[in-house]
C-alpha cells in the first residue's frame, strides 16, 4: 500500500506564529518540545498568558497549550517572550510541521529520538514546505501511560528489539534504533510523493496503549484540568507545588492531563483534578459562549452544574454542531442552538437532536 493511501489529512492548525481568531480574541498554540515544560517555562508561559492574553490556557489533545484572548498588537511582545522561553520556532512552516507528541513516561531514548526527529523534520525543507499541518507524529515506549493508542500519521514506539513503526492506523514492522529517524522521514517523503512504504523487519507483538491515570503513576504524578482549561493562577500554583516537591518539569499528554515528575499534594485546592473518579472527567465541553463566536450557550458553566447532578455516563456539551471537544460518541450530548440545547443520546454533536431544552432545565434532562 502507498503511504498516501494509508494517511488521509485535512485542515490547518493555529500556531504561535499563525494565530487563529476566536470569540475571545486571537489564540495561539504553543508546542513545547518533547511535550514537556520545565518549571521555568511553565511559570513564564503563565505570566505571559495572564499579562498579554485573558489568562485562559487550553491543554490540547495533541499535548500542546493554547494562550487565549490576545490582541494583534501584543503579538510581537508575545513572540519575544516565547522565544526567551525557548518555546518559539524560527518560522511558521517549521512550527506547522513540528507536530511530535511524546508520551509522559517516555524514557531518555524516546526523548532523544523525538528530539532528533524534530530536528530532522525541521531541516528537511521539502517536508516543511509540503507536509500538511495536521500531519502528526508520535514517539513513545510501552508502559501504563503509553500514548501509542492516539492518532498519529506516523508513530514510533521504542522497544528493546528496535523501534516499531505505525503508519496511518497499522503497525508495519521494526526498524533498527539508529535508522529510526531516517526511515521515519523516508515514510513522510513517500507520503508526499505517493510512493510505497519502505519494507521493515517483522514484528510479532503490537505495542499496547496505556491510558490516562491521575495521582501517583510510575514515577510521575498526574493532574487534570477541568475541560482541559488551566487558569494562569492555577498553573502558577502548580509550578509552586512542583518546585516545593523537588520536581523539574511538567509533562503534557493528549488526555488534557499534566504529569509532574515528583509527588505533589494540594492541587485539588485550586480546582485541578487528581482523582480518576472525579465526575468532571466524564464531561467534555468546548469553550462555548463567550469564548467562541459560534456558541449561543455557556457550555462550561452548564458542565459544572451537570457534574453535581449524579449522571454516571459520558456527557458532551457542545456550543454548536461542530463538536470541537469530542468527536467520539457520548451517552448524553447537549448541542447549543439559539440559546437552547438539542439533546442527543448515544451520539455525537452532529447527530440529529431528539428534543431541546433550556439551559436552566438540565436536571430534568438527566431525570428523563
Ligand atoms: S463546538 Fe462550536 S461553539 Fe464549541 S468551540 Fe467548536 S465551533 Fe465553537
Amino acid at each position: 500500500m502507498s503511504v498516501a493511501a494509508a494517511i488521509e489529512i485535512k485542515g490547518w492548525c493555529p500556531g504561535a506564529l499563525r494565530p487563529m481568531e476566536s470569540g475571545d480574541g486571537l489564540l495561539v498554540r504553543v508546542k513545547p518540545r518533547g511535550s514537556s515544560l520545565t518549571l521555568a517555562q511553565a511559570s513564564g508561559l503563565a505570566e505571559v498568558a495572564g499579562r498579554l492574553g485573558n489568562g485562559h490556557i487550553d491543554l490540547t489533545r495533541r499535548a500542546n497549550l493554547q494562550i487565549r484572548g490576545l490582541d494583534a498588537a501584543v503579538l510581537p511582545e508575545l513572540h519575544r517572550a516565547l522565544d526567551r522561553l525557548d518555546l518559539l520556532d524560527p518560522d511558521a512552516g517549521t512550527e506547522a510541521v513540528r507536530n511530535i507528541m511524546v508520551g509522559p513516561l517516555a524514557g531518555p531514548e524516546g526523548r532523544a529520538l523525538a528530539s532528533a526527529l524534530g530536528e530532522a523534520v525541521a531541516a528537511d525543507r521539502k517536508l516543511v514546505a509540503h507536509l500538511p499541518a495536521k500531519f502528526g507524529w508520535l514517539v513513545d515506549a510501552p508502559g501504563p501511560l503509553s500514548i501509542v493508542g492516539e492518532r498519529a500519521e506516523i508513530a514510533l514506539c521504542v522497544l528493546t528489539a528496535g523501534v516499531a513503526l505505525r503508519v496511518g492506523g497499522r503497525w508495519r514492522g521494526i526498524m533498527p534504533h539508529d535508522k529510526a529517524v531516517s526511515l521515519a522521514l523516508a515514510v513522510a517523503r513517500a507520503h508526499l510523493d505517493g510512493r510505497e512504504i519502505p519494507t521493515l523487519g517483522r514484528m510479532d507483538i503490537v505495542p499496547a496503549p496505556g491510558r490516562r491515570t491521575l495521582g501517583a503513576v510510575a514515577r510521575l504524578f498526574g493532574i487534570a484540568a477541568p475541560f482541559g482549561r488551566l487558569e494562569t493562577s492555577q498553573l502558577q500554583s502548580l509550578v509552586a507545588l512542583a518546585t516545593a516537591a523537588g520536581a523539574s518539569e511538567l509533562r503534557l499528554s493528549p488526555w488534557r492531563a499534566l504529569y509532574v515528575d515528583a509527588p505533589v499534594d494540594g492541587a485539588r485546592e485550586f480546582g485541578l483534578i487528581v482523582d480518576d473518579e472525579d465526575p468532571l472527567l466524564r464531561i467534555d465541553a468546548c469553550p462555548g459562549k463567550p469564548a467562541c463566536r459560534s456558541a449561543s450557550v455557556d457550555t462550561r458553566r452548564d458542565a459544572y452544574r451537570l457534574a453535581t447532578m449524579g449522571f454516571v455516563g459520558s456527557i458532551h456539551l457542545s456550543g454548536c454542531a461542530k463538536g470541537c471537544a469530542r468527536s467520539a460518541s457520548a451517552e448524553l450530548v447537549l448541542v447549543g442552538c439559539e440559546g437552547r440545547y438539542g439533546i442527543v443520546r448515544n451520539g455525537t454533536a452532529r447527530s440529529l437532536p431528539q428534543q431541546t431544552t433550556d439551559p436552566d432545565h438540565l436536571a430534568a434532562v438527566l431525570r428523563g
